[in-house]
């Protein structure tokens, strides 16, 4: 049997007010792993603590955009192969549900109102969400998670950066720069997505990691000064075997266990 883990973020950029949601949602997600749940059920839960929490930029709290919409993006991933990501969808408090949902279906990536009406054909409530106009420029929510059979999984949220224009995304839906998951490894980002997508960061960061034998600290450093420090970005990752570890080059709110 594997020993468990979970890491999740509340959002490069944001500080020491946001990590008891943080906290709240690792509790959670380490009562799942440890009654045996899987590590994909773990980083969901997680996840929709954080996008129901308003002060949070993910679900409810989710940042409005320029024209007064709140557009969601989500994105899942495990270790076995498996896939969804959904992009500035509308009216859809738990985007991550959504893109859950596209876990086992042919196609990875649903956009828009497209999006909205397949959810709809799931069962996925169509409800407003309430954003929030809170003037920070970045942060997002994530989780990944390895359950005792192993298996990784990664789970993010956002409403986006400050700032953009309704039907811009960023990263976090986007595989390879806002999260990755191999057998080996999991990785999430978060921050500018404009930066984060133009780095591939997560798959990188992964590559990093077997590069230099499997040291998961020196691949989030090397991670993180791809960056200059203006650009506000942070990680967190996990691999098959220890403890995994979050870094940012600015205030991000998370939480580990063991
Ligand atoms: N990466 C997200 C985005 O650009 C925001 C964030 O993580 O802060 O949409």
């Amino acid at each position: 049997m594997v020993e468990p883990a979970f890491v999740c973020h509340g959002g490069a950029g944001h500080g020491a007010r946001d990590q008891p949601g943080v906290d709240l949602a690792c509790e959670a997600a380490w009562d799942v792993l440890t009654s045996g749940g899987t590590a994909l059920q773990a980083v969901l839960d997680a996840v929709m603590i954080m996008e129901d929490d308003p002060r949070l930029n993910a679900g409810t709290g989710g940042r409005v955009r320029d024209d007064g919409s709140v557009q969601l993006d989500a994105a899942v991933a495990t270790s076995d192969g498996r896939l969804g990501m959904v992009m500035v969808i509308e009216e859809t408090p738990n985007p991550v549900l959504v893109a859950a949902e596209l876990l086992d279906e042919p196609y990875h990536a649903l956009a828009g109102e497209g999006a909205r009406t397949w959810a709809d054909s799931k069962g996925i409530e169509r409800t407003p969400v309430v954003g929030s106009p809170r003037p920070v420029a970045t942060d997002t929510v994530g989780a990944i998670a390895r359950d005792r059979s192993g298996a990784l999984a990664v789970a993010s949220s956002t409403g986006g950066c400050t700032g953009r224009p309704a039907g811009r995304v960023g990263d976090t839906p986007m595989w390879g720069s806002g999260l990755w998951c191999d057998a080996n490894i999991v990785v999430a980002a978060t921050g500018i997505g404009e930066s984060i997508i133009e780095e591939l960061i997560a798959y990188r960061v992964a590559a990093e990691h077997q590069r230099n034998g499997g040291d998961l600290g020196a691949a989030l450093d090397w991670g993180i000064d791809q960056f200059s420090p203006e650009i506000q970005v942070g990680l967190i990752s996990l691999d098959a075997a220890g403890g995994g570890r979050g870094l940012a080059n600015t205030g991000m709110p998370w939480a580990a266990q063991p």
